[in-house]
Formats: structure tokens, sequence, C-alpha cells
């Protein structure tokens, strides 16, 4: 072996990991085959076996023509009536009527042979005893009805499973099943592990001068045993050449791979790569790829047996390693196990990220990432990515419960949150979805969310097969709500996108016994994503439960949106009064680590302008680790009045707490800027102004147009029509000042209808709502106001 010199610039080209992958799996030979017996070696010795064959049935199944119910055995042509019992027949016995006539029945179990001459089997429910042996057939039956044919379940000669089959439990039921009880498999390839490094100790063992555990050699035995090696655990070898040569030959004479890790980078001490040189072929010595850039791959040629070895040389560092186990090792003991090639690689999907990643300028990137699948209204339902983290190729953290290596390929740069990237799935499971709605199981999607947000209600109009809320049952319901119409709210929106912004996941909860049970349908749920849309530009989704007015619910849900399906933002709404079943603050001051008393003052304060009960509202906003929960009261318009006001204070904790920008589609600094003395309003407005105040004797300008403003803003139904039907006849009026001294939440309520109706100016905005006023005091239309 050549003594090891230090160098600078390694020898080896770097090499596409597909290549890499290629070239390993082209080295995989199939192993020898062996036969393993059900009845001996028991049935678990099955799982995850590859068959070395296919599997036939020499038998039909049914091997006799059986019944599929519990009954009486019939002539299908004699119809309904009273026939004798002549006889029975059941699971596991020859009948006892060889042939039966037509005018009587036999009584039948269910998997029993069909007595020779009937045709049919009446189940017991179309039938009622009578004295004797007699029985009534109340419904007639076609012939075959409820009968199995010969063979209809298998066909004697019927392939049942492949060669190359991975068994598992329905495979092993299947060979049960045809009686294919002993059956060839390719062996199971045995992997040798052991860990090369001076400074390595076992890991029962304390650190000291300068010592490290010893963590690869326990994780990648523990991942050869479940990609269905058979494993032999080496130890640990010293950084010398003698050795770990001594190790390596044992192991090549024991095993069909050798994975090793530590000693391949390029210090002087990393004695691998020459020792593969010098007993094998090396095929690659670096690949592209970050992290497992060092990693090497060779293969030995047995003397004994002609056979190829594989070796792996991984890298030390315990993420690179492991990484490049699962893209090059695992696949290598599928290959080896008999599965066909195409079927070695991981399973490739596309996922979404959910955080800006940025790019290595050199190497692709096997990020590992937790996907989840997630299902938004309107859309088929995606995959996203969640990072784990630093992604440091010592720290072995960033590999805990990552479900997937993101592929990033190499370049300058970030990609954005949401831009879709390919994922390959470790592990055979599908990622699990994104949210659980415990209160919307085995409902389906669209169910949910149109039974949930109101619609149809009390037309009782069940799509056909659209599961009701199995504990709401809200299709079926009826309703007091019959009148109320929600227009199916926007559950994510938004286009803008900020450099630092991520997609904002707001959870909405509402509270609300009655809601839950489907007494009426949620409107504070849909009107808080109406806000959303309203003022939110960059991209938002939502995520919408509603639950009843239990705490320990309350508290299960936040933590949920909070800790698991990862929300920046919960809202909840309903349960902040004084009633004993209003617990809402309750759980969320339990759930949160910090809570921000000030911000509850404020939105009682917006309220107040509204109604003075608002003071009766707990409302509480809080922290969950990064997420904010804020209550809102449960009212739709309370939620009008406050959410608007306080998205700017929002925006900016949620910037300070997760630091992504959310950008807002309008400021509602604006109207608190206004001078009283600014209002411009049509003289007619100012005569009218002057005549309510002369009729009753007392009271300001400012009390008169805030009563008009109360009467529009509560009259949602009529919205509509002041601002757009009713607005600007086009005359040219002349113009007055009045001197108004509206409280914040009148002059936000004006600033929310300019942007929503595209008026000029609030000025204007006002100048409309007085009109309305006027014109329906004219016409004799009765607006209510006075
Ligand atoms: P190497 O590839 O030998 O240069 O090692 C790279 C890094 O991985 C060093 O910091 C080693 O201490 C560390 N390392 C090597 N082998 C192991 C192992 N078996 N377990 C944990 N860390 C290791
Ligand atoms: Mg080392």
């Amino acid at each position: 072996m050549a003594t090891p010199k230090k160098i600078t610039n390694s020898p080896y080209p770097m090499v596409d990991v597909d290549k890499a992958l290629n070239t390993v799996l082209t080295k995989c030979e199939t192993l020898a085959l062996e036969l393993i017996d059900m009845k001996t070696d028991g049935p678990e010795s099955f799982l995850d076996r590859v068959l070395a064959e296919d599997v036939r049935s020499v038998e039909n199944l049914p091997p006799f023509p059986a019944s599929m119910m519990d009954g009486y055995a019939v002539v299908a042509k004699d119809g309904k009536g009273t026939f004798d019992v002549c006889g029975s027949a059941t699971a596991g016995s020859e009948p006892i009527v060889t042939y039966m006539a037509s005018g009587s029945v036999v009584y039948i179990t269910t998997g029993a042979p069909m007595p020779k001459g009937t045709d049919a089997v009446v189940p017991i429910e179309d039938t009622e005893e009578i004295e004797g042996h007699r029985v009534v057939v109340k419904k007639a039956v076609r012939a075959g009805q409820w009968v199995r044919p010969i063979g209809s379940d298998v066909r004697a000669g019927d392939t049942v499973l492949d060669k190359h089959t991975v068994i598992s439990a329905t495979e092993v039921g299947l060979l049960a099943c045809v009686g294919a009880t002993r059956v060839k498999v390719y062996k199971r390839p045995t992997l040798a592990v052991f860990s090369t490094g001076d400074e390595l100790v076992q890991p029962w063992e304390s650190l000291r001068g300068g010592k490290i555990r010893d963590s690869n050699r326990p994780m990648l035995c523990s991942a050869a045993v479940s990609a269905g090696a058979i494993v032999r655990s080496y130890g640990i070898v010293k950084d010398q050449e003698v050795p770990l040569k001594e190790l390596m030959m044992s192991a090549l004479n024991e095993s069909d791979i050798i994975v090793t890790s530590g000693g391949v980078s390029m210090g002087s001490l990393d004695l691998v790569k020459p020792l593969l040189e010098e007993i094998g072929n090396v095929h690659f010595g670096r690949m592209c790829m970050k992290p497992g850039k060092p990693t090497t791959f060779a293969t030995v040629v047995s003397e004994k047996d002609g056979r190829t070895k594989l070796i792996f040389g991984l890298p030390g560092n315990p993420v690179s390693c492991m990484v490049v186990f699962r893209l090059l090792v695992d696949p290598a003991i599928k290959a080896l196990s008999g599965i066909p090639l195409v079927a070695c690689h991981h399973s490739r999907v596309h996922a979404r990220l959910k955080m800006p990643l940025t790019l290595d300028p050199k190497r692709p990137e096997y990020h590992r990432a937790h996907l989840s699948w997630r299902e938004t209204l309107g859309s088929p339902g995606e995959f996203i990515a969640t990072s784990t983290g630093v992604q440091q190729s010592s720290r072995l953290l960033s590999m805990r419960s990552s479900t997937a290596l993101l592929c990033l390929p190499s370049g300058t740069g970030t990609l954005k949150n949401g831009a879709v990237v390919p994922a390959l799935l470790l592990g055979s499971q599908i990622p699990p979805p994104e949210r659980v709605t415990p209160h919307m199981d085995g409902y389906t999607l669209h169910g949910a969310s149109d039974a949930s947000l109101g619609k149809d209600l009390g037309k009782n109009t069940v799509p056909h097969g659209e599961p009701s809320c199995p504990c709401c049952k809200i299709h079926g319901k009826s309703t007091t709500s019959n009148s109320i119409h929600v227009k199916d709210p926007p559950r994510y929106g938004g286009s803008f996108v900020h450099p630092k912004s991520t997609v904002l996941r707001v959870g909405i909860l509402t509270v609300s016994d009655r809601a839950s049970r489907g007494v009426y349908g949620d409107l504070g749920g849909p009107e808080i994503m109406t806000c959303l849309a309203d003022h939110i530009s960059s991209l938002w989704e939502t995520d919408y439960r509603v639950v009843g007015d239990e705490k320990n619910v309350i508290e299960a849900s936040l933590c949920d949106f909070a800790d698991r399906t990862n929300c920046n933002l919960v809202i909840t709404t309903g349960g902040t009064g004084p009633s004993l079943r209003d617990v809402t603050p309750d759980a969320t001051m339990a759930v949160c680590d910090r809570i921000f008393p000030g911000f509850g003052e404020r939105m009682r304060q917006i309220s107040g302008t509204y109604v003075p009960t608002a003071i009766l509202s707990r409302q509480v906003v809080g922290t969950r680790g990064q997420c904010l929960i804020v209550n809102l009261p449960g009212s739709p318009s309370s939620i009008r009045q406050i959410l608007p006001e306080i998205f700017e204070p929002l925006a900016h904790m949620l910037f300070l707490l997760n630091a992504s920008k959310i950008v807002l589609t309008k400021t509602l600094d604006t109207p608190l800027n206004v001078r009283a003395s600014d209002f411009i309003v049509d003289v007619v407005n100012k005569k009218w102004i002057d005549e309510k105040l002369e009729k009753f004797g007392n009271g300001t300008i400012t009390a008169v147009v805030e009563k008009v403003l109360d009467v529009v803003k509560e009259r949602e139904a009529d919205e509509n029509s002041v601002f757009t039907i009713a607005r600007g006849c086009g005359r040219k009026k002349a113009k007055t000042s009045i001197s108004l001294s509206l409280s914040p939440g009148y002059l936000a309520y004006l600033k929310r209808m300019q942007m929503k109706y595209n008026i000029a100016d609030i000025q204007k905005t006002l100048r409309i709502i007085l009109d309305f006023a006027l014109e329906g005091d004219e016409g004799g239309e009765v607006h209510g106001i006075f």
C-alpha cells in the first residue's frame, strides 16, 4: 500500500449523483435463491423478502359454487312463495341434500357449497320461517344471485404473485390462500459496517481527550437492517494502514457489501481511498453533491466465487454519511435482494418550499426536509416541504424527522418560499396530511367547506355521495338560519411576492357550540377570510376549523395550528364574552408562552367606538413559539370593525416573530391623519344635517353623521346599493365644509369603504353616504335613520 501523502488537489473527478447511482446499480448482481417454508419458518419470515419465482394457483377458488349469504338456497325460477325446507348446507361440510328439486329450499350459510339443483340464494332477511320446516320467500332472486361461482376469486392456473414482488402482509395472505407455502426468494445481502477514526469511542463510553462517540456505525447498521440486509458490525478501526486492511479483508470474505465511514477526505490519515485503490477497482472517489462529496465507491471481485463485492467509503460526518447511505447504499441493497433496478430508486415527488433556501454555488444540495400533504380548497393538493434547519454535515439533528431530501440545483441566489423542487422520499411511507381537522374527520374536503361555511343550509341538499359531517350532521339538520346566504369566502389569496415574505398561514378557529353542532352556519370564519382577502396582498392561506366551547378542544386546536400545521397566525372568533361557556381567552392563555395585554386593550377600544358592551369582551393576544394567536369576538360585525384596524400591528409583530414580511393592501393610517375640519360636503348634505339638528333640538353635527354611519355600517345588505347603485348621480353640487370630530373607528370605516369601492377620497365617501340618507328621506323611503 502506497504511503499516503498530503495532497491539495483531489485526483478524482466529481461525478453526478445520478451517474454515481447508475454505476453502483450496474455493479449489483442479484444473490442466490433460497427456499422458505411457511410451516417451518413461520409466515413472518416471508415479510419483505423478494419472490424469485411466479406463484400460480393450482386450484379454483372457491373450489365449489359458494353461498355469499346466510339464507336459503333456491331454484331461482320458483320465485316467491312458501316452500318446504328440505335440508341444510353449512360452511365446511358437504351439503346434506345432494340434489334439490324445484319446489323446495335448503337452509344455507355463508361460504357453504350450493346443493346441486339450486342456483341462487335468498338472504335470510327476505324470508320468514313458519311452522314446521316451511319458509316464506318474500323476494324473488335471479339465477346466480348471491352465489360465488367456481374460480370467481382465483382461477386455476392464474398467476397470483409475480417474480420480484416484495412480500408484505397481503402477499403472505395470498400465498396461504393458494397453498403456496414453500416459495423461492432471493437471499438477503450481508452487509459489513465499520467506522474508521482515532477519535472514535463506543457510544456508551465517556468523552475525553478529543474523543467523540461513534454514531455512524449504529446508525448505518440500523439503516441497513431496515433496508433488508443482514448486518455484521465490525466495530471501530484506527486510522492505521495495517489494521484497516486486515479488517477490510476479513469483511470482504464474509459480506456482499461493505460500508465504512470516515477516512475518505484529503487528510493525511484518510486511508480508505488508497486501500481501495490497492485491493480493488475504484469507480469514483468524489461526488458532485452536498453533503457527501468525498464518497468513494469500489468493487472487488471475490477470488472464492467470482462474485462482485461492493465497497462504499462514506464520509465521516454523520449527515453526509447517512445522506449517501440513502442515495447509494439503500438502492444497492434492494438491487442485490432481487428488486428490479427501476424499483430501486427512491420515489420522487414535487414539493413546495415553505421557506426560502439559499443555493450552493458549486454543488447540488440534498436538503433535509419534512414533507406533509396539504389540501387547499380549489387545488388538487400538494406536498409542502419544511426544512429541518441548519444543514451542517456534522449536525445529525438536521436528519431528525426528515422524510425527504430536497434536490436543490447548484446556483447563485435563493429559491423563494413557494418554489417547487423535486424531493426524494426517504422510506416508503407517504407523508401524512398537513391538516387534521378533528371536527371534520371522515368528511370530504368539499363537504367540509360547504357545510361549515353555511352554504346550502336548510335546503337539505346533500350532494350525492358526499358524507355529511359525522358530528354536526349539518346537511340534515333543520336550521333557523334559512335566510343566511354566505358566498364562499376565499381560503387563500394574495399575489404579491415580497423578497422577505413567506406565505402567511392563518389558522382560523371558530369557537361556537351551536355552529359546531350545525344549528347555524358559521359566519365568523368566513368573515375573517374576507378581511384577509381585503387587506393582505402578499401570499396567504388558511386552515379553518369550527369547534364547540370546550376549553380542552380549543387548546388542542390552537396547539395543533401552532405546532403541527405551522400557522404563523391564528385568529379565533367566538367565546370571548362573560358567559360561563365562553372560554376561548382562557384556552389561549393556557397555551401561550407570552401575552400582549396592550393588543387586547386596543381591540376593546376599537369595538368600544361601536358598542359600549365591548368592555365585556375578554379577548387575549399571545404567542406560542413563533405563532401569534389573536382572539376576536364572535359577531361578524365586530370582526369587520376590529380586524382591519389591527392588521398593521399584526404584520409588524409577525415580522418580528418570523422575520417574514406581510404586505398589506391598504394602510389604515390615513384616516387617522384626517383633520376634523377637512370634511367637505355638499351644501344639500349640510342643509339636511342642520334640519336634523333643528328637529331634535340638541346634539352635534358629529353625532348626526355618526348616527348615519352607524346605520349604514350595520346594514351590510345595503352596502352595495349605497356605494355603487345610488352613488354619484353626476350632478355638480356646491360644496361646503363642516367640522367633524369622528372617532377613529368611523374614519377607518370610511377609509375601508373608499378603498373597497374605489372612491376618490374619504370626503367623497362620506358625501355618498349622506346622499343616501338624504335621498331616503326625500323619496319617503324609510332608512330608519331618524
Ligand atoms: P473524516 O471523514 O474521517 O475526515 O471525518 C470527518 C468528520 O466526521 C470528523 O469531524 C470526524 O470526527 C467525524 N466522524 C468520523 N467518523 C465518525 C463516526 N463514526 N461517528 C461520528 N462522527 C464521525
Ligand atoms: Mg477520520
